[in-house]
């Protein structure tokens, strides 16, 4: 049997600490038997499961165990000293998870990943992984609705707070409020639901500069559309209910790292202060996770202190969901982003819309951003907005019969919404106002159902409306 190179273990005192050296560090930990070399397509389909770990089957099982057998008294105490790789117990690790993480890893050019049990969970893992202690966060106020509210609400209890910008695209602005205290900088890569688009490279020159970390969520374009590592990010957030899974049938979420940035650089107390979680008493060896972990000091605390301790697990079998979704996420994708472009065109000419959101129409100010990030399309996220009033929004999402009115993304079905009522609902009216969401806003996931038929679906609804 390979050695399953896993990141993973650790249920007791050691939690996880069998990470090790062995940690996801080299391209074939992540890919299996894959060749160095592999495009998208085919690491979306194979990287990170090796069949003959697994019973020879062609598809990753569901491991629906809770423990795992230690072997014997030696192998058990190994295990739980972090020199050997193995699964112990599945809030820490397990195998279905394990493939997950490693594919999107693969996929994300990362050097590992910790799959959770939703968005919210890796956003906030990653913020507050960064941010303990007493840090601060330069982020837009254009987000998902739940992390502005805890961005703005709910980290502050914990003695996390944010400066909000107007533009993260303005280097400006952002370099203003870098201070003493700031640990990173969080923005999307496209932003739910105005699709603006966010300039990484700059922003993650300016970050390194000042010793702080990019973290960037890049749920909407999924690694299809965007690997943001490759452009100076060091952390990705995804939530994986959304394009990653792809059909609307699993709750999840996904932080990856980098594993570029230096953890070690002054800002970060929490990853060169010693910690009794990774160390060993009884020998008397007392580690730090930069020290010990390296490059994956940030993957790893994220696994053997947010997740060991907050516990928001990624069920196995919601893990195997976002595997078989993932086989055909390009395939998916491409074919939405093809669909959406040409909705979005149409919306342009449609009666009572008075303007379409959509930085792949090619008459944005962003169009600079879209060539640059984004050769194969920005997504399948787009909104408009129309004339009337409230009443007219109603009946043209009532009035609709192919989209399903759902606050979700990146479904095979297409999905309509009106974000000021739904989404972004608890949002404070100027923080809402600010990530566009007006309550003539319109936003649509588009799915993969026949793109006239869309057409023909909107154009009813709205004719109707009015
Ligand atoms: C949906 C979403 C989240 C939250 O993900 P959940 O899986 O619902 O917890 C975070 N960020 C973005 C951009 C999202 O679209």
């Amino acid at each position: 049997m390979a050695v399953n190179v896993s990141v993973n273990s650790g249920n007791g005192k050691s939690g996880g600490a069998a990470a090790s050296t062995a940690t996801a560090s080299t391209a074939t930990a992540i890919t299996g038997e894959l060749p160095a070399d592999a495009a998208f397509a085919t690491r979306a389909i194979h990287a990170g499961y090796v069949p003959a770990d697994n019973g020879r089957a062609a598809v990753p099982p569901i491991y629906a165990s809770a423990a795992f057998d230690l072997g014997d008294a030696s192998r058990g105490d190994a295990l739980a000293a972090g020199e050997l790789d193995g699964f112990e117990y599945s809030r820490v690790a397990n195998p279905t998870v394990d493939a997950l993480e490693r594919r999107v890893a693969a996929l994300e050019g990362g050097i590992g990943a910790v799959a959770v049990g939703s968005g919210m969970a890796a956003v906030t893992y990653a913020l507050m992984c960064a941010g303990e202690g007493g840090g601060r966060i330069i982020a837009p106020s254009n987000l998902y609705g739940a992390s502005v509210d805890a961005l703005g609400d709910f980290l502050p209890q914990f003695g996390i707070h944010t400066d909000f910008v107007k533009n993260v695209n303005d280097l400006d602005e952002v370099a203003s409020k870098i201070g003493p205290d700031t640990r990173a900088i969080f923005a999307e890569t496209v932003a739910n639901p105005s699709t603006e688009l966010l300039d990484i490279e700059p922003l993650a020159r300016l970050a390194h500069e000042h010793g702080v970390a990019l973290i960037v969520d890049n749920t909407v374009p999924t690694p299809y559309l965007l690997r943001p590592i490759e452009f100076g990010a060091d952390v990705v957030v995804h939530s994986t209910t959304k394009g990653i899974t792809g059909h609307g049938n699993a709750i999840g979420g996904i932080v990856v790292s980098g594993g570029t940035f230096d953890w070690a650089n002054g800002r970060f107390p929490q990853f060169t202060a010693r910690q009794q979680v990774i160390s060993d008493d009884r020998n008397g060896e007392w580690h730090s996770f930069a020290e010990k972990y390296g490059k994956a000091a940030f993957i790893k605390r994220i696994r053997i202190k947010y997740l060991r301790t907050f516990g928001a697990v990624a069920s196995p079998f919601n893990a195997y969901l976002s595997l078989v979704g993932l086989e055909t996420l390009p395939q998916r994708v491409s074919r939405q982003v093809e669909s959406a472009r040409r909705i979005a065109a149409h919306l342009t000419r449609t009666p009572h819309v008075v303007k379409v959101n959509y930085s792949g129409l090619g008459n944005t100010p962003q169009f600079d951003l879209v060539g640059k990030y984004f050769p194969n399309g920005v997504g399948q996220i787009l909104s408009f907005l129309v004339d009337g009033s409230a009443d007219n929004v109603r009946r043209i999402i009532d009035g609709t019969r192919l989209f399903s009115y759902v606050p979700n993304i990146g479904d095979a079905r297409s999905l309509i919404v009106d974000p000021a009522h739904i989404t972004h609902r608890e949002v404070p009216a100027e923080a809402r106002v600010a990530a566009g969401v007006t309550d003539n806003l319109i936003r649509l996931s588009i799915g993969l159902e026949d793109a006239a038929d869309l057409i023909a679906d909107l154009d009813q609804a709205i004719a109707a409306a009015y």
